[in-house]
């Protein structure tokens, strides 16, 4: 199963990985099916939105922080709590529909990388299957 290699540069980051994405859809030979996309981290996760305007996922990341703030008096003694809740509320995986052997994303979506207690070196798997 290909996975991907990502490295993230901020403690929060939303990386598009919508090209990576398609180049494993490619590379699998699968026309028509689904790509899971799936991330092996319990302070990351993966979303689907808006790829045209960069404010939004700079938004989302915002609110997230609003929602769940770093300092929270928070048990965990890492003291990464907030990345891991943010983790569960964004969600590990995601299901793509592939035509044509291409993701059939909407006009304005693309899959994004959710870091939440970065820098690190990630990973994310990607699985196509055919229909
Ligand atoms: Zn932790």
């Amino acid at each position: 199963m290909p996975m991907l290699e990502i490295a993230t540069n901020g403690r929060s980051q939303a990386l598009d990985i919508t090209r990576q994405v398609q180049q494993a859809v490619s590379a699998s030979g699968v026309g028509e099916g689904w790509a899971t996309v799936y991330v092996p981290h319990t302070t990351a996760g993966v979303a689907i939105n808006e790829a045209a305007d960069p404010d939004v996922m700079a938004d989302v990341l915002m609110t997230l922080e609003r929602l769940v703030p770093w300092q929270g008096g928070f048990r965990h003694a890492e003291g990464n709590s907030a990345a891991h809740v943010k983790s569960i509320l964004v969600g590990s995986s995601v299901r793509v529909p592939v035509g044509g052997g291409r993701l059939l994303l909407g006009t304005w979506q693309g899959i994004f990388f959710m870091e939440f207690d970065g820098p690190r070196r990630r990973t994310a798997r990607v699985e196509v299957s055919p229909a």
